[in-house]
């Protein structure tokens, strides 16, 4: 019997698709030299690197191409590799590595648009706004670190009275304008880039769950209706990994971030609200993203939570917050709402490396994932084909994993969640 097939969240982003291509269900045994669990960025890039290096890869999804966080997120293109800015605690020569991974980041998601010609509504320009001093400052030093470390885009200040020329907001004290970031529509980058894979021979599946990994030297990967034997395995399932590797899932916390759209708001009202067009986000913890969308909708995000588990009443809850930050916004209808879970690290940083020699991961963005994911891709398609050992390099920061069962349940999580918004709040009041 076929099992029910799990379609893309109802989004914005699913509404406006590109192309729609069905990718089957693997329906037999066969074998490659790679295998990669999950069609994310990270697993679709890993894919389409090893693609052009010539490798025979098999891509597998248990729902559809960019069904995960990649297909559902804000759509914020950000240089930085880590949600860290504490980079010194890994000592300097790693500090610089992981700095410049960052640094990178967005030009490598740049070129891959280019390269494939991938129509995904790119804008340029990032501004991260502060909401108090501490925050504030907290840009002032980041700037400063990054020119030092050797910046190649432009980081501009800007205070209380500059910012309402970017941003329509009286919250504000201040932010700082990135011009190597920006924003695209990412399910349609997730299946430009999966599109390019399958053109250069990558054999992608869809509706093909791995139940179980068997590794050795050459690993066993079974599925419903089939298996893959493969030299190489790459899990990239993020905050989806499950039960399919239980060590994997408790080096992240699974946390839900939400997104809603409004209706059109015309040129004139966009123009007002976000004159420069470009992606924003806030400093807090438990924080706002926002952006206008290629038809010029606001797309707002925010509203975490530790369980994992999906909120409810998300328009309502997402438009209050929407409404503190653009109170002129309460005549707009909410024509979407979704929500998708971020896996997230303990030191904020992505984990890659091997569970085997020939086991590769890489997951733990933290909600700053776009950008990073690509870069990933890259280190471990190159560890693969042993070009670059940058997978070595982070394998020597410590991840923390963390004890299975009832400690991270939902209550525990959402105890964790109610210190991050007490943090935020006395940060406020500095
Ligand atoms: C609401 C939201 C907003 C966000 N906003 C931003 C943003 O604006 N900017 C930013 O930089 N980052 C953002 N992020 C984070 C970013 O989207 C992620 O870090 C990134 O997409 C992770 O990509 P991934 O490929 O590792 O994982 P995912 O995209 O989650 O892909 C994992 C895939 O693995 C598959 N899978 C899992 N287990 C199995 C299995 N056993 N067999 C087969 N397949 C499996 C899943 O079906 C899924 O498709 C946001 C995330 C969310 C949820």
């Amino acid at each position: 019997m076929e099992n029910k097939k799990i379609e893309h969240v109802s989004s914005y982003y699913a509404a406006t698709i590109n192309e729609a291509i069905n990718y089957p269900v693997l329906k037999e045994d066969i074998s490659s030299e790679v295998c990669i669990v999950g069609a994310g960025f990270t697993g679709v890039n890993t894919a389409l690197n090893l693609a052009k290096k010539g490798y025979k890869v098999v891509l597998i999804d248990s729902a559809r191409i960019g069904w995960g966080a990649s297909g559902r997120n804000g759509g914020q293109l950000i240089s930085g590799f880590t949600f860290s800015d504490k980079f010194e605690r890994w000592g300097e020569d790693i500090a610089q590595s992981v700095w410049k991974l960052g640094a990178d980041c967005t030009d490598l998601v740049r070129q891959t648009i280019e390269e494939f010609e991938i129509q995904c509504d790119l804008k340029e320009g990032f501004i991260e706004v502060a909401l108090n001093n501490s925050q504030m400052n907290e840009l002032v030093a980041r700037k400063e670190e990054w020119e030092r470390r050797g910046y190649q885009h432009n980081l501009t200040l800007v205070d209380k009275n500059q910012i309402k020329n970017y941003v329509a907001s009286s919250n504000y004290i201040g932010g700082m304008i990135d011009s190597g970031s920006g924003h695209l529509h990412p399910l349609n980058l997730c299946l430009g880039e999966a599109k390019a894979a399958a053109n250069l021979g990558v054999s992608i599946y869809e509706q093909t769950k791995a139940l179980k990994v068997n590794p050795g030297k050459e690993v066993l990967i079974e599925t419903a209706h089939g298996s893959i034997k493969a030299k190489n395995l790459v899990l990239a399932g993020n905050a989806y990994i499950g039960k399919l590797n239980p060590k994997l899932r408790r080096m992240i916390m699974p946390a839900n971030s939400c997104i809603i759209a409004t209706e059109p708001l015309g040129n004139e009202r966009a123009k007002q609200l976000i004159s420069k067009d470009m992606a924003v986000c806030d400093l807090n913890t438990i924080l706002d993203y926002y952006r206008l969308s290629a038809d010029q909708r606001l797309l707002f995000g925010g509203r975490w939570n530790y369980s994992g588990k999906e909120p409810k009443n998300i328009d309502q809850n997402l438009r209050k917050r929407m409404l503190n930050v653009f109170p002129d916004l309460h005549d707009l209808r909410i024509d979407y709402a979704w929500g998708g879970n971020v896996a997230v690290s303990m030191h904020r940083i992505p984990q890659l490396g091997r569970l085997t020699e020939n086991i590769f991961y890489s997951q733990g963005y933290s909600g700053h994932g776009v950008a990073p994911t690509h870069m990933a891709a890259k280190i471990i398609a190159s560890a693969i084909s042993n070009e670059w050992d940058m997978i070595d390099t982070l394998s020597r920061i410590k991840h923390i994993q963390l004890p299975g069962g009832k400690w991270f349940s939902s209550p525990a999580m959402s105890l964790g969640m109610l210190f991050y918004r007490l943090k935020d709040f006395l940060a406020s009041k500095s």
